[in-house]
């Protein structure tokens, strides 16, 4: 290894992601591979690529620096959905470029029909409409508005998509609140119909919800954090396993975050490790250290914690987690030395380090987790 850590995405398990959320949700529904946050961590570019070669054409994005990164990737072959922030000087490329895109307020509903007008092209729009979650979309109020925009300027836009996003359909303490939203989001789309005002297509699942509540699945679903072989939540694994005969995990780890030991080190009783006196030596110990800390995405909040794999093993993360560094304990590793591999996420003999256990530890969620780590460590796809 030439870097202090490497990134590895696994292809097979990924192409596995996907053919079983293809199965469930069957041909009509179309799969839009959520890579908001540097694809979870797994590294926008290298991501994309290998999930159109896994058959993905369809992706999400929050911002247009991000879409712009998956357009120089992919070129014309995948479709671009902006979920997010498209400032006003990125609208001409997002425009020139068919890149698809939510409109959840007046001002960006304006700028669009503009810039269509001035480019002479169609604005590919997807309008958000708010259904209790309020953080974006259109309010009922304003949707009379909307609609008479729309028609009067209909020579300007695609109208692609109506949509909405649910707030937490991961818990089961907020299912009368999604199931309002479900309601709600039905009503406004009736209305728009009402209206003559058709979108080509509704959508409005993430992951949690196309499972926790299959009837939001409509034409498209976005999925996040299910393609990269985790679950949303503990309450959206369980209730997919209480619908099944076999209770096997049908998601497979897409990640593994590999380093090496850069230096092995005696320590004695009594003797404190690193900054500061959080972890004293009760017995006479060995500790390797390795180049990983905070400022690659491995949390302090890991300090006294997080596990990693050496040897197959698993050693406790000893001391501070620091800047560039932290210690783990290899004192029952006889063979352990210098250049031997670390695995901070992932499988190592029979033991794996898995990201949600990797959160256990500190309460961060796996998405928080995995956005976490740094862009500057390299990606590399295996197979
Ligand atoms: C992030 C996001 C998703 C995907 O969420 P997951 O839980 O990772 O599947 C879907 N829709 C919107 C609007 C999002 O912001």
């Amino acid at each position: 290894m030439h870097t202090n850590s490497l990134i590895e995405l696994n292809r097979s398990a990924y192409q596995n992601n996907i053919d079983f959320l293809k199965k469930t949700f069957g041909k009509k529904v179309l799969v839009s591979s959520v890579v908001k946050g540097n694809a979870y961590g797994h590294g926008v570019q290298e991501f994309v690529s290998m999930a159109f070669q896994c058959g993905v054409t369809h992706f999400s994005v929050f911002d247009v620096q991000e879409a712009k990164v998956v357009k120089s990737t992919l070129k014309n072959k995948a479709t671009i959905m902006v979920m997010g922030l498209v400032q006003d000087e990125d609208m001409e490329w997002v425009i020139q470029n068919d890149v698809e895109f939510f409109v959840f307020d007046k001002s960006r509903l304006t700028k669009a029909m503009k810039t269509a007008k001035k480019l002479d092209k169609k604005a590919i729009l997807h309008i958000e409409v708010e259904t209790g979650m309020n953080r974006t979309g259109f309010d009922k109020s304003e949707l009379n508005a909307v609609i008479a925009f729309l028609k009067k300027e209909d020579q300007h836009f695609t109208f692609k998509g109506l949509c909405t996003h649910y707030a937490g359909a991961e818990s089961i303490a907020n299912y009368y609140r999604v199931d309002q939203q479900i309601k709600k989001f039905e009503e406004i789309y009736a209305f728009f119909c009402k209206n003559d005002l058709k979108p080509q297509i509704r959508h409005s699942a993430c992951s949690a919800a196309s499972i926790m509540f299959p009837q939001t699945r409509m034409d498209m679903v976005r999925i996040g954090i299910m393609q990269y072989g985790l679950w949303s939540s503990p309450e959206v694994f369980v209730t997919y396993l209480n619908s099944k005969k076999n209770k096997i995990d049908p998601l497979q780890r897409v990640i593994s975050w590999k380093s090496t030991i850069m230096s092995i080190k005696k320590v004695n009783i009594g003797d404190f490790i690193g900054y500061g006196t959080s972890f004293m030596a009760k017995r006479k110990m060995k500790i390797a250290v390795i180049p990983i800390g905070y400022c690659h995405g491995y949390s302090r909040s890991l300090s006294n914690q997080g596990r990693v794999l050496i040897h197959g093993q698993r050693c406790v993360v000893v001391g501070s987690v620091n800047m560039n560094m932290m210690t783990v304990d290899i004192t029952d590793i006889e063979m352990a030395k210098k250049e031997d591999e670390v695995v901070l996420i992932g499988t190592q003999k029979e033991l794996s380090v898995s990201v949600a256990s990797f959160s256990d530890f500190s309460n961060q969620l796996n998405y928080e987790l995995l956005t976490r780590i740094s862009k500057a460590i390299p990606r590399k796809i295996i197979e």
